[in-house]
Order: C-alpha cells, then structure tokens, then sequence
C-alpha cells in the first residue's frame, strides 16, 4: 500500500471501522466501445488496489448500454489490460445488459410509485424546458400521465412499438433543482439496434443515470469510484437507490480526478478517430496511451502502476508532464534489462593493425545492477560505429573519435583515426583506424592512454540486420485538441541498423538498453528471425526541447 493514504482509501478505513460495511466491494465499469488507455489503468489501479488492500473484491463490469457503439473487440482489449496489470477480478466478468431485466422491473417500481413518467416531447422542446443554470425548467404535460397510462407505454416501449426517440422515461424529481442533472434525468430511451450480447430483445436501454447505482446495488458494490465529471450525477445515483428504498448495504459514489497526461489525447472516441483515420497502425500503435500501445512498446506493467501510484488520487484534475511516465519505465528498466551493443547509423571502420578476430568477454549488467550475465562480443578488423561517433571538424567540448581523438570502444580497445575515406560526394564512407593492443577494457588495460569517451561497436562479420523504430510524440501540441495537431513525425523507421550477435541467437531479454541509444524492446507481433524489430521504448535521458 502507499505510504500515504489517500482520501478514497480514509474513506473506506472510516466506512470499515464504523462497521457501514464489512466487506469493500469497488467495481471497474468500463463501456466497451474502445480500447483502454492509461487513465482507464489509473482507475483499475484505484479499484483493484483498494479492494486488494483491504481484503475485499474488485468487479469487472462491462457498462454496455449502448448498443450502437459496443463490440466483444473490445471486451476483450479491456479484459487483456486488467489482466496485464497484473489484477484479477472477482469471479466473471460482469455485464451490465446482464441486469437488464432486473433493472427494468426497478423502472416499472418507480413507475408504480408516481416517480416515473414516460415523456413524448421532442429533443429541441426537451432542452428548451430544462432551463438553465439561472433559470428553472419547467415539467412537460406528459408528466401528467396516470401511472397506468405510463405502465402501458413504458411495456409498448419495451415491446418496439415505438420508433427511436418517440418517447423517454423519465424520473420524477424536480425541474427547477440547482443541480441541473437532478431536473427530470432521462432513465430510458428507445434505441432499436442489435446488442452484442441481449441481440434484438430490447428496443429501449437503460441510461448511464438508472443503470449504474442499480448495477452497484445488484452487485454489492460498497464503495463506487468514479471520475469528477460524475460530481453532479451523485445525487441522482442516491434519488434512485433512495426512492426504490435500497438501503441494506448500498453503495456510495466518491469522485476523484481524472487523469490527464499532455501531448496526448485520453479519450476513447478520440483514440477511435486515429485508429480509424488510419494515423496510426491500430489500437496497438506504440505512440498510442492506450494499454495496447505501452504494452507493444515495451512499457512493462509496474512502470504504468508506479506511474499511477506516482500521480496519486487527487480532488482536483490536472495535467500530468509525460516526463513522469517516461521517468517511471527508464528507473523500472535500469535495474532490470541487460545492456547491448547496436549501432543505428553505421560508419565503417577498418582497424588495419588488428588481425584475426577474438570474442571479448562483456558483462550484460553494470554493476550497480545485481544481476549476473555474460556475453561474448565478436571483434574483428572491420567494424561499424555509430556516424556521429566520429567528427572530421569536431564542435568544442566534443569528446568522440576525430582524426586528432582517439576513443575507447566500448568493452574493447582504444581507437585512433589514421585516415578518412569518403566518396566521389565528399561524403565519408569509411574511418582507417589504428588500435592499441594494450588498451583492452579493464585490468587488461595497461597501455596508461587516457581518452575521454566509449562509444559502442559491432563488428562487420557477425553483427546481425535489424529494423528499429523510433517513437516521438504523437501530438505536436502540449494540449492537442484532435487530428490536426498530430505530429506527423511521430515514427522513424531505422532499416539498416545493426546489433551485436547475442541479442539475436542468445536472445537473454525481450527489452534492452541499447548502450548511449535508449531502450528497446522487441517487438511482439513483427519480429521474425529474417527480421528482428526492436521498438524504441523511451531514451536515456529527457532530451525533449534539447
Ligand atoms: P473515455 O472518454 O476515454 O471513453 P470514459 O470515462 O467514458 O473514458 P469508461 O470506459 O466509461 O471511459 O471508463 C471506465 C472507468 O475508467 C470509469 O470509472 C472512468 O471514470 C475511468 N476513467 C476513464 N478515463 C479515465 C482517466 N483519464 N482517468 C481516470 N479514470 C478514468
Ligand atoms: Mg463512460
Ligand atoms: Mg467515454
């Protein structure tokens, strides 16, 4: 658990200790209409981690009340996500449509009670007579309907005798209330439209307002954790549970802060519109927040939960750096992943005093890292280092290779540079090299050459072929508002780069620190052995706006 507690948690320690429940029941109720992304695992988080900490359940529940935008699809992606995270839920997965029947018949008893009224007023004269904030509504002349009248039309409803907006049912309560949710709030509509589950028995469908404290109920959920935006729908969450008289062991709504995180979009519909407007390669695309995008990247699952955990249950939203995300996989991956040679941009060097070829004995981990691990480093005459490893003009302050510079290969031998080669283009092509014999990295080292850089190597012969793709921000804009701000250099693809052998035959990991790059991770569904795919996960260091 936390160290500090946050206010949810004090709330359940209270509702525990004055014995308002005996057991902490929380739901996770996300609608299946797209993938989840990291504020959904920040909800999970909460939801699953409270229950956990206090030995009670976490419910999954698919809020699935609208049919037109739902599909097993994604049942199935929010499943996977829970499940990567690392959390398990109470029993089966549950449907809201599961209750469908059951929630029905609870409208029928508010029906019964005079606290229901089917109204028949279009949407435009619907809007008109809410009011506003400063201005109280006023009822429709439907609400005048005898309670047999409405029982008769809500079951013709159910029945499909009415076409798609002819009539709602509404509750009773009050136009002229301050919280303008608690002015009449809709409880069902008529939506003829085949549901991935109930199939065409139902023409009408409960609203978010009547389903979601009756499901909670149905459920024995005690505490029900929701987003800010909810703050006004509480009181209509308790006017329905309190009038149908549900009193034994009834939940409560407690609203925290959404997270948002910047130069993203954190919304189902807008994710939708960049899957299917094809700016990204689907649900998975690694530059998306969505689980399947950090999971495809290499994210693992306690770098996303120490993420939320670092973010913490807040009153009030903000925005969150996504330096902070990014600051969460580097600190979770230094201690876990070995350390690799790989060059992305490779420039060939030709040691011309160095014959035959030696396999070098390199430690996979550094040593602050306690875990053990040894590879054999090929080395040979001809090898490649990174193009900007060497500077034929270099800058000041530059400490790499230049024809005045030598430089330690890292794991290996220091380096000097005799000669460069370039092209008819005066591009260079090729550095010849001379290396000390002596110089051999650690206490082999006995040439007493000091030089102020290691760069990493491969050699020619041995290195092996991979694609490496690197990710920048999806969105240009701190605050992107949608499409337009998308940036539209958001994926690199490095054909050419190559990799020491031992990622590739000895595979120790699937993520790695390519050593001075960044880490990496291969990539689940595109790697093949003709072509391993290594997806950039995050760099070294923070270089944004560097
Ligand atoms: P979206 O707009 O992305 O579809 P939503 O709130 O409609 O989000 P649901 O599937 O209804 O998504 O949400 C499931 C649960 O996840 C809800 O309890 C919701 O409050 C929570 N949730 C969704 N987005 C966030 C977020 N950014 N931060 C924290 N919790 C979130
Ligand atoms: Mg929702
Ligand atoms: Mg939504």
């Amino acid at each position: 658990m936390s160290e500090h507690k946050d206010f949810l948690r004090t709330i359940v320690e209270k509702d525990l200790k004055s014995g308002k429940y005996k057991e902490i029941v929380t739901r996770f109720p996300p609608e299946p209409n797209g993938f989840p992304h990291i504020g959904h695992a920040k909800s999970i988080a909460i939801n699953f981690g409270i229950a956990s900490d206090y030995n009670g359940h976490c419910n999954l529940r698919m809020d699935d009340t609208n049919p037109t935008t739902e599909d097993t699809k994604y049942v199935e992606a929010l499943k996977g996500a829970v499940e990567w995270l690392g959390f398990e839920w109470n029993g089966n997965v549950r449907f809201t449509s599961d209750y469908f029947h059951k929630i029905y018949d609870y409208a029928i008893q508010l029906i019964k009670m005079d606290k229901a009224y089917i109204d028949s007023i279009n949407e435009e004269e619907m809007r008109e007579f809410r009011g506003t904030v400063t201005q109280a509504g006023k009822r429709s002349k439907y609400a005048q309907r005898s309670i047999e009248e409405n029982l008769d039309l809500f079951k013709r409803m159910k029945n499909g005798e009415f076409k798609d907006g002819e009539h709602v049912l509404r509750a009773k309560i009050d136009m002229s209330a301050a919280n303008m949710k608690m002015r009449d709030p809709l409880l069902y509509r008529i939506r003829h439209s085949h549901h991935f589950r109930a199939g065409n028995e139902w023409s009408i469908y409960p609203m978010y307002d009547f389903a979601h404290c009756l499901s909670d109920y149905i459920e024995g959920v005690s505490h029900s954790i929701c987003t800010l935006e909810f703050e006004n729908n509480r009181d209509v969450y308790n006017w329905v549970l309190d009038t149908l008289g549900l009193k034994v062991n009834r939940p409560y709504q407690h609203e925290f802060a959404r997270l948002g995180i910047n130069y993203t979009v954190m919304s189902k519909r807008k994710l939708l519109e960049l899957v299917e407007g094809g700016l990204v390669s689907g649900w998975d695309d690694p530059r998306l927040p969505t689980i399947a995008g950090y999971k495809r990247r290499g994210y693992t699952p306690e770098s996303i939960l120490n993420f939320c955990d670092s973010v913490g249950i807040a009153k009030a939203n903000s925005m969150v750096d996504v330096a902070q995300l990014e600051f969460c996989i580097r600190d979770d991956l230094n201690t876990k992943v070995p350390r690799v040679l790989s060059v992305l941009n490779p420039l060939k060097v030709t040691i011309e005093n160095y014959d035959g070829s030696e396999e070098i004995d390199a430690p996979y981990y550094p040593h602050d890292v306690p875990k053990d691990g040894m590879r054999k480093l090929p080395f040979s005459k001809e090898i490649y280092i990174e193009r900007d490893d060497f500077m034929e003009t270099p800058l000041k302050g530059y400490f790499r290779l230049t024809p005045d510079q030598g430089v330690r290969l890292r794991h290996a031998y220091i380096i000097t540079c005799k000669e460069v080669v370039k092209d008819s283009n005066g591009e260079i092509i090729e550095i010849k090299a001379e290396y000390y014999p002596e110089s051999k990295s650690g206490a082999e080292d006995t040439s007493g050459i000091k030089v102020k850089s290691a760069i990493q190597w491969v050699s020619a012969a041995e290195a092996k072929k991979v694609e490496v793709r690197v990710y920048d921000r999806l969105f240009k804009d701190e605050a992107p508002e949608g499409l337009e701000d998308v940036n539209p250099d958001s994926l690199r693809i490095i054909k050419n780069a190559l990799i020491e052998p031992a990622v590739i035959t000895n595979r120790p990991d699937e993520r790695f620190q390519f050593e001075r790059q960044g880490y990496f991770y291969a990539d689940p569904i595109d790697y093949t052995d003709e072509l391993p795919v290594f997806n950039k996960i995050v760099g070294l260091k923070d270089s944004w706006g560097k």
